[in-house]
């Protein structure tokens, strides 16, 4: 096959991911350059580039979203007068057990979930809103231009190259062909969110979580509902437990609410569960089933899915965050405050102070990782350092179920963070799932198009949308394994933890065969990390594939 010809491109600092960590780090940087950054002097003039596998900054950005605005008003302090889309300051804040009728108010808010002085927002809009206060800062924002993979120059990172576009299933091109941008750049900064697919491949490789805890993750499943008129005041916050989880699985429910009669509905489940029919999408169907949440959706509509999976690995998972020439921002480093549900502020924070450490980079002409080391030791010494600190075992104490960790939990916060040691032990996720019992069957499902949907009708509510005639981005391994092994292990559980039916187990003249409905994958990343044989690879698709979301 004839070598592809590529174009180069070269620029001094590439952002990858539109999120909040790249966003607040391009801001950041086109303010130093501009001079606007009292104490950081300005390296001169730098080529500033941001890519984002999205057909626009926002339209794959989810979250709950209770935004800290502490780093936002570091970023940019007069974010109010310039627009940034608040849905409502943060009112009341409650707490409830639920059974699967009653629900408990706890009498206190405990103080990890109070959530004075934040804001309920859109992660969606807010992104959206951060890739415009870009313009005037010489940054350039590429959307629909997804990483693919790393460039080295022996171990030193000096770019990305962006996805090929035009391939066919079988990966040969087709009239539309246009190959991937290698674009190189002195530091690379990786902002990709959970479970980065570049990031997945520069830990690997330079074996940067040697002597991390693993990354533990949970998945949110969320929608937003218009609903008659005073049913959730904006600004109030609904966090619950139990009901539809069992004890010994760790998650939770929300409800935001949120301007113009619109709600923010969602839950939270942990990927170390263990029955291996867990389905995150038709537990938050269940939840909203509930009296209590039911009767703030009932006789709404649902306006926007979408589903992503969330690192709670916190402190003793964030892995070294820096080689040469490329760091990790945001949720892709670890840098989410798993106690707090809350990742943005964080996640801006780490790409600001990022940025920061590249104009000293840069200015010196040394952008080695002994010299961007200064990055990781002052995340560490910031407020978001201490913050990361003080919960550094909040997730692994649920590991034992939800009654255990509600008491360790109590006494880490007792003990500034440490409970009954310093770092408490946890196992992958993946590696939590236990065998089908002899006869078991998954339960059945079943959705009444009003309150409950089934996921196909939720993926359109995502708006997702992918070339179909591509190359399948999501990598099996070793497909003779689902076949076999799984569904006799496992019982084929891609087909109930993917939020989208992307998964299926369908006859065919051989047996049961997987088959992968990969237009419909909403990007949560949950197969690649809970296939519990790990031979499930997500890969970016070609570009501006993927969900449109709104108001998520
Ligand atoms: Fe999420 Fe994987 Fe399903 Fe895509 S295929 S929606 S990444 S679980």
């Amino acid at each position: 096959m004839t070598e592809i010809q590529r174009e180069t491109l070269e620029v001094d600092v590439l952002f990858v991911g539109a999120g909040p960590a790249c966003l607040a780090g391009a801001i950041r940087m086109g303010r130093i350059l501009k001079g606007q950054v009292p104490g950081v002097a300005s390296p001169g003039d730098l080529s500033i580039m941001v890519i984002e596998k999205g057909a626009e900054a926002g339209s794959h950005s989810i979250s709950g979203a209770i935004l800290d605005p502490k780093a936002l008003a570091e970023l940019i302090p007069d974010f109010r007068d310039r627009g940034a889309p608040l849905e409502s300051p943060v009112g009341d804040d409650d707490l409830y057990y639920l059974t699967r009728r009653r629900a408990l108010r706890s009498p206190i808010t405990p103080p990890p979930l109070r959530n004075h002085g934040c804001f309920i927002v859109s992660l969606g809009k807010l992104t959206r809103w951060m890739g415009e206060q870009l313009e005037g800062l010489g940054v350039d924002l590429i959307p629909g231009f997804p990483g693919s993979e790393l460039l080295y120059e022996d171990d030193r990172v000096v770019g990305v190259r962006t996805g090929d576009k035009g391939l066919d299933r079988e990966g040969k091109p087709k009239s539309n062909f246009e190959p991937g941008v290698d674009i190189r750049a002195k530091v690379t900064v990786l902002g990709e969110g959970a479970r980065g697919s570049l990031t997945k491949q520069l830990v690997a490789r330079h074996h940067l979580d040697a002597g991390c805890n693993p990354q533990v993750y949970t998945t949110g499943v969320k929608e937003v509902w218009e609903v008659p008129e005073g049913r959730l005041r904006p600004g109030s916050v609904v966090h619950t437990l139990g009901f539809p989880l069992d004890a010994k699985t760790f998650g939770g429910g929300f409800l935001y609410g949120m301007a113009d009669n619109h709600i923010s509905a969602g839950f939270v489940t942990d990927l170390g569960y263990e029955d291996p029919h867990t389905d995150p999408h038709s537990v938050f169907q269940q939840f909203k089933t509930h009296p209590l949440v039911a009767r703030f959706l009932e006789g709404g509509r649902v306006v926007s899915y979408g589903a992503k999976a969330i690192p709670e690995g916190g402190y003793w998972s964030i892995p070294q965050l820096y080689v040469d020439g490329c760091l990790i921002a945001g949720d892709s480093g670890s840098l989410l405050n798993a106690q707090r549900l809350k990742g943005i502020h964080t996640a801006m924070k780490s790409g600001m102070i990022a940025a920061d450490v590249v104009a000293g980079c840069l200015a010196a002409g040394d952008s080695s990782a002994a010299r961007l080391k200064e990055y990781q030791d002052r995340i560490k010494s910031s407020w978001m350092g201490r913050e990361l600190w003080n919960v550094r075992n909040f997730h692994q104490a649920f590991d034992g179920g939800l009654w255990s960790g509600l008491v360790h939990s109590a006494l880490q916060m007792a003990t500034g963070g440490r409970g009954v040691r310093n770092r408490y032990p946890t196992v992958a996720s993946h590696e939590r799932m236990r065998r089908l019992r002899p006869g078991e069957k998954p339960p059945g499902r079943a959705f009444d198009g009003k309150l409950t949907f089934d996921k196909l009708t939720d993926v359109y509510f995502s708006g997702t949308k992918h070339e179909e005639n591509q190359p399948c981005h999501l990598v099996v391994a070793d497909v003779d394994i689902c076949h076999t092994r799984c569904t006799e292990e496992y019982g084929n559980p891609c087909q109930h933890f993917c939020p989208a039916s992307v998964y299926e187990m369908a006859e065919t003249d051989e047996g049961l065969r997987l088959r992968i409905n990969a237009s419909n994958c909403v990007h949560c990343k949950t197969c690649d990390i809970k296939d519990p044989y790990g031979i499930i690879n997500w890969v970016t698709p070609e570009g501006g594939g993927g969900p449109a979301y709104v108001s998520l």
